[in-house]
């Protein structure tokens, strides 16, 4: 069951299922925390103890016909909304929705830390924008609005609520002020700011933190059968997400190598050499689109571990050690004069790539802003 997978968070589990003893919990609850975090199958978990018919010292007993139910995500009243392509509310054979619901299945079963992102890269839809559709929620609110099993809940659960459409976010919020009898609302969100203050106002908030890095290292350790100095390393890096530690782990040889493609990158920025940024962009445009939004996320790291640098805040900067070896030279280029125009430049360009947009006209802008802006500071940046 899905709180025996997850690490620690010991007293989040008891609260909720303290709620849950008590008979008191509340019809909605947005369940919050960052992607690649605990919020998704705390949620689920949270779910699969709802249903138990036999909750043994507040776990789910696992072997129920609930349980054997739930296992798999599927309960009569359990309800899993996920952002789509369409409006369609048909989950038809073949349909890039449907493709949708079987890529989160089918990633969930092997790391239940997944992000959207993850489904996303997957699908046959991905440059399409996603969204939760008026007629999803509609839906599902009318199947809720039949009385639930026995004395047994219907659960809706709504995975990035971000995603809603205004209308649908308005639906929704009908509901919460008028809540079916019977009916939990299980929103699980990492950016709560964006949902409508209205519907903030009538959730309770749970907040799921990160986990430690003694908790990254055991999960790897247990899970993945990882070196213990491996893991430790990992955990240093991940900054307690643990889908981040499993993306490092299965592109191991690819992140270190990534060190080395940004300490190149810079040096050919810096001293504006065309003909090695060709050589070097060639290599990104037959590793693919994947690895370049890769690259870019790993700059974004660099660069602000080098702010840190610069602010004199080196106990902000997990990286491994080769990685803190070449911030220690190249923190000067990166300072208050710069940073923020090199933080847009990498966000546009993940973006743009994130939208297949092309990939070299990406690669040449990013070039040539850099080669502008990585300069070393000759300004007092206190003044
Ligand atoms: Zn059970």
């Amino acid at each position: 069951m899905l709180w025996h997978k997850i690490p620690d968070l010991e007293s989040l589990k008891l609260y909720l299922t303290e709620l849950f003893v008590r008979q008191q919990i509340p019809h909605a609850l947005l369940f919050k925390g960052e992607e690649g975090g605990a919020a998704l199958p705390l949620a689920l978990g949270y779910m699969q103890l709802l249903y138990c018919d036999n909750p043994h010292n507040n776990f789910p007993c696992g072997i129920c016909k609930s349980c054997k139910q739930t296992e798999n995500l599927f309960y009569p009243g359990f309800h899993f909304v996920l952002p789509k392509f369409s409006q369609s509310t048909q989950k038809s054979e073949g349909s890039e929705d449907s493709d949708l619901l079987k890529i989160f299945y089918s990633i969930f079963k092997e790391n239940i830390f997944l992000t959207f992102d993850d489904v996303l890269k997957d699908a046959k839809g991905k440059n399409k924008q996603a969204f939760i559709s008026v007629q999803e929620v509609h839906q599902i609110i009318e199947s809720v609005s039949y009385s639930a099993i026995g004395n047994k809940y219907n659960i809706v659960c709504i995975w990035n609520p971000e995603y809603m459409q205004p209308a649908a976010a308005n639906k929704l919020l009908k509901t919460l002020e008028e809540p079916p009898p019977q009916t939990l609302f299980f929103l699980i969100c990492s950016r709560p700011e964006e949902l409508l203050a209205t519907i903030l106002s009538r959730v309770q908030k749970i907040e799921v933190p990160k986990f430690n890095d003694k908790d990254v290292v055991d999960y790897l350790i247990i899970n993945y059968q990882v070196e213990p100095s491996k893991a430790q390393e990992i955990a240093m890096i991940c900054q307690g997400n643990i889908n981040k530690a499993i993306q490092i782990l299965l592109h191991y040889d690819e992140y270190i190598a990534l060190l080395d493609d940004f300490r190149e990158f810079a040096r050919l920025a810096i001293k504006y050499d065309v003909n090695g940024i060709e050589q070097w962009m060639r290599n990104y445009e037959s590793a693919g689109r994947e690895a370049f939004k890769r690259f870019l996320e790993y700059a974004l790291d660099i660069l602000h571990y080098a702010i840190m640098q610069n602010y004199q805040l080196p106990q902000l900067i997990r990286t491994t050690q080769h990685e803190k070896a070449f911030i220690s030279k190249f923190y000067p280029y990166v300072h208050f004069n710069n940073m923020e125009k090199l933080y847009d430049l990498f966000n546009t360009a993940y973006n743009n790539v994130s939208r297949n947009t092309n990939l070299r006209i990406t690669m040449s802008e990013l070039f040539l802003r850099c080669n502008e802006l990585l300069k070393k500071n000759t300004t007092n940046v206190k003044n």
